[in-house]
């Protein structure tokens, strides 16, 4: 018997037997012998049937085999085979499903290489387009379908792992449930163990009385970010420096801070920036890691947040809570365009454009999909570097008028008028 027979890593996607029920399977072979036989692929690696193999090296039965030829996914193949036969509760297929997800995506990356070889050598676009990875929240949800469970379960699952590989195991091998295992991180979340706050925010964003960055650093390079140097000054705050960073300690700010009781009637001081340091709609944040922070301002209301990218296409993913202002940063001409297309089909009840650094005399015309514009200069710490032509903020300013669109100019914003009166030639 060849007792070297490898696993393949997607056999290893469903929680091996506990040992009752292996010992009872061991039981059964030497009784009945191995009624289903196990799956390789073409290189005689176990895709499907580690438990039955180990069983039958215990058993001393030898094992029979037949090999997958299929076309389609092998993973899909596998997990159709074990949900037919294991029965697991909808937690553990949750956790299964994440395991899908990253199997996923190392099959989306292969078929990336493989469009890649293909690549200039005249193929189809159609079968180019087919061998690209999906899109994240795309392979969520076609892991979600192909175990049974919502997409929404699959991310509950997927921040257990990353707050808990322990809890994760537990939730995986069927001894807790998803609900059990946010009972008890939630206990391990409590706020007397945290006690992050909001920052009070500065001149820089003085729109919002607060800032909070449960996620730190930004790959988008502008050229004016102040969120950058603050991260070089201050290494001891940003251990990363400007890399992309998730800061959990920080996620039961909304809970801790309190507004000054001296404060309470002030305008704005609800008012909350979200991400001051980052950009949280960048490619690169997990979609977990967004719809998280969404659920925790969704479950304080006392605060407004205020969400800026410059990364438009990203917010369509997602639904706002009904105290959240959703914007995008039209600097430049060039931003002019998408955010057009793209903020009108955003779901968030306030939807603003923020001109600041404006560096540029924008095109717009309709605002009728805007509630708010900020207005500012481009800023090197507390020295306006480059403030926009007063002819640019006029028309911006007319155009807002004309629709009834609030504008808000930031104290960057200023001009001195410094005109003469024609004297007669001498
Ligand atoms: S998007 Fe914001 S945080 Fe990111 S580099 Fe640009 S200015 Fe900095």
């Amino acid at each position: 018997m060849n007792k070297n027979r490898e696993f393949h890593p997607v056999a290893n996607i469903f929680p091996t037997m506990n040992p009752d029920e292996f010992n009872d399977l061991v039981s059964d072979i030497e009784k009945n012998g191995l009624l289903e036989s196990i799956w390789l692929d073409k290189d005689g690696v176990i895709i499907d049937g580690r438990n039955r193999y180990s069983a039958c090296l215990k058993a001393g039965i030898e094992p029979t085999f037949r090999t997958w030829e299929g076309q389609g996914s092998l993973i899909e193949f596998v997990v159709s085979l074990n949900l037919k036969r294991r029965h697991l509760t909808a937690s553990q297929k949750a956790c299964v499903a994440v395991e899908v997800e990253e199997h996923l995506a190392i099959e989306a990356k292969e078929r990336q290489k493989e469009a890649g070889k293909l690549y200039g050598e005249n193929h189809p676009k159609e079968e180019l387009v087919a061998k690209l990875p999906q899109p994240l929240g795309r392979s969520r949800d076609t892991a979600a379908k192909m175990v049974g469970v919502s997409g929404r379960y699959v991310s509950d699952v997927k921040r257990i792992k990353r707050q808990s590989a322990e809890i994760f195991d537990s939730v995986a091998s069927g001894e807790i449930t998803i609900q059990k295992a946010n009972q008890i991180l939630l206990k391990q979340d409590d706020p007397t163990v945290s006690n992050s706050k909001f920052n009070e925010s500065n001149e820089n964003i003085d729109w919002a009385k607060w800032s909070w960055n449960p996620v730190t650093g930004c790959r988008n390079g502008c050229l004016y970010c102040y969120g950058r140097s603050i991260a070089t000054h201050y290494p001891e705050t940003f251990p990363k420096g400007f890399d992309y960073d998730v800061h959990r300690d920080r996620f039961n700010a909304p809970r801790n801070t309190k507004i000054p009781e001296a404060k309470i009637q002030e305008e704005g001081i609800r008012n909350v920036f979200v991400c001051s340091m980052a950009d949280l709609f960048g490619d690169w944040v997990e979609i977990e890691v967004i719809r998280e922070i969404l659920d925790i301002c969704s479950n304080t209301p006392q605060w407004n947040y205020i969400f800026l990218t410059k990364n438009p296409k990203r917010l369509l993913e997602f639904e706002f809570p009904a105290n959240s202002a959703v914007g995008t940063t039209v600097d430049v001409k060039s931003r002019v365009a998408t955010a057009v297309e793209i903020m009108p089909q955003v779901k968030a009840p306030i939807k603003f454009i923020s001109c600041e650094p404006l560096l540029e005399d924008l095109e717009l015309d309709d605002l009728s999909w805007i509630d708010w514009i900020i207005i500012g200069s481009q800023t090197d710490g507390a020295r306006i570097a480059v403030h926009p032509e007063w002819a640019w903020i006029k028309r911006l300013q007319e155009l807002a008028d004309s629709q009834n669109i609030p504008t808000y100019w930031k104290p960057n914003l200023y001009r001195k008028f410094k005109n003469y009166p024609k004297f007669p030639a001498a």
